[in-house]
């Protein structure tokens, strides 16, 4: 039984397994990768993401050896991709491209054999594609024929194919692309098998979330540039992901594990602010939807930890917020207020109201009465257990069916900076 999945060129020396440096490289005269330069050290778990055409595949062809680099040089374990025989450089890198096509009926058994075309031909060969077959959990299928088999189970196939190199080095172009949400976690969970076991692997993919969670390192091209290589958290924040992607990102912890979730990009310029006035969850749908649709959002008073305060954190709202469980106190009121007075429309919400926050209904009629356009929704008269809401119409407070009317209000006046 071989001994590990790692090839020779990876334990000896300092090197870094990957050096690109100062790489440029284009098709046709047309720029595609810019000056791109990182190292990749043994046993790095490295997942590149970026926008389609943004040179990802280019840069792993360039890793392999298929393509060469028209300025600057990869260096695979110190040496040049150029100075290597095709053979010798297939030993420390190893490719399992993003589609892999068979023109003749062959078994399992022989497209994973064909992965030992790099080394000296042996008896061992065979009982590797077995041993192989079996670490990623498919000895089963070695006698069948590769054309029968599913999609997920041909993935596995190619994925030992290139293990036969028995390479240091592992490269995958988007291997998750055509695979369930079950088969994808299976293959990255055996990546990260692989890599723990030595593997040095670069990954080519799209889900920003099985990046996150998965690598321990991600490269982000943009444009052909690096824009960022480092930490998954560090790199895929949501600054970077707008800037890169041109859409909005919002990031959000959930059991330990961070998430990214996307709306479109603001279309057009900022419009005004609107504060929200909310609490228990009566809000976070609302705010997400104003901030997409490109109103600047506050909100306030709401208790730290509350579901709404929460939602406002991860859209980055400037939020007045009271210690948890608190009532509204004197110095947050106040700052309410202010906030409401300088807001082109306040939104109150169908929060229950109690003696906690029945300041905070008190704050909406005083911004009315001075001028300030104030909607609410109907739901909280009924909500109201402080007797707080019979101010409201009296004040100037337009009352709306719900929320969604207002957001409807709201687009049907898409276009004009103030809600008026
Ligand atoms: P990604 O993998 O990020 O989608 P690619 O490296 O495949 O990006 O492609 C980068 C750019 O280079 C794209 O504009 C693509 O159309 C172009 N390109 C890729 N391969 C070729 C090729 N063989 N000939 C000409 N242009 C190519």
């Amino acid at each position: 039984m071989p001994a590990v999945v790692v090839g020779p060129g990876v334990a000896s020396g300092a090197s870094p397994v990957v050096s690109v440096r100062q790489v440029g490289f284009g098709y046709d005269g047309r720029p595609v990768l810019k000056r791109v330069s990182f190292d990749v050290g043994a046993g790095d778990f490295v997942g590149v993401v970026g926008p389609n055409g943004s040179g990802k595949s280019t840069l792993i062809d360039l890793i392999d050896g298929i393509l060469q680099p028209q300025q600057g040089e990869v260096l695979i374990a110190g040496r040049a991709t150029r100075e290597y025989r095709r053979r010798d450089l297939a030993r420390e890198v190893a490719l399992v491209p993003q589609s892999f096509a068979l023109d003749f009926d062959l078994s399992v058994r022989e497209v994973v054999e064909m992965g030992a075309y790099c080394r000296a031909r042996s008896g061992e060969v065979r009982g590797d594609a077995e041993w192989t077959l079996a670490r990623l959990g498919i000895a089963e299928l070695i006698e069948r024929r590769f054309t029968e088999l599913s999609g997920g189970e041909r993935q596995l196939v190619v994925l030992a194919q290139a293990l036969m190199q028995r390479a240091g080095l592992l490269l995958l172009d988007e291997p998750a692309s055509a695979l369930d949400v079950s088969h994808q976690l299976r293959l990255f969970d055996l990546l990260r098998d692989l890599n723990a076991d030595g593997l040095t692997v670069i990954c080519i993919l799209h889900d920003l979330n099985l990046a996150l969670h998965y690598f321990s390192k991600l490269l982000v091209l943009s444009d052909g540039e690096l824009a960022a290589f480092g930490p998954p958290e560090e790199v895929l924040t949501p600054e970077t992901v707008e800037a890169v992607y041109g859409v909005r990102a919002y990031m959000h912890r959930h059991a330990g594990r961070t998430y990214l979730t996307y709306s479109p990009r603001l279309r057009g310029e900022r419009k005004g602010r609107i504060h929200v006035v909310c609490g228990g969850g009566t809000g976070a749908g609302l705010m997400r939807e104003l901030v997409d649709a490109g109103w600047e959002v506050s909100a306030g008073v709401l208790n730290a930890l509350d579901t709404d305060e929460e939602a406002g954190r991860e859209l980055g709202l400037r939020m007045v917020v009271e210690a948890p469980f608190s009532p509204v106190g004197d110095e947050t009121h106040t700052e309410n207020v202010a906030l409401m007075r300088t807001a082109d429309l306040v939104i109150l919400t169908d929060v229950p109201v109690s003696l906690g926050n029945a300041r905070n209904v008190e704050a909406v009629c005083t911004a009315a009465r001075e001028g300030v356009r104030v909607w609410a929704a109907e739901g909280v008269l009924a909500a109201d257990l402080a007797g707080a809401t019979g101010a409201l119409v009296e004040s100037g407070v337009e009352l709306h069916a719900d929320t969604a009317a207002m957001l409807a209000a709201l687009t049907a006046r898409d276009g004009s900076q103030r809600p008026a």
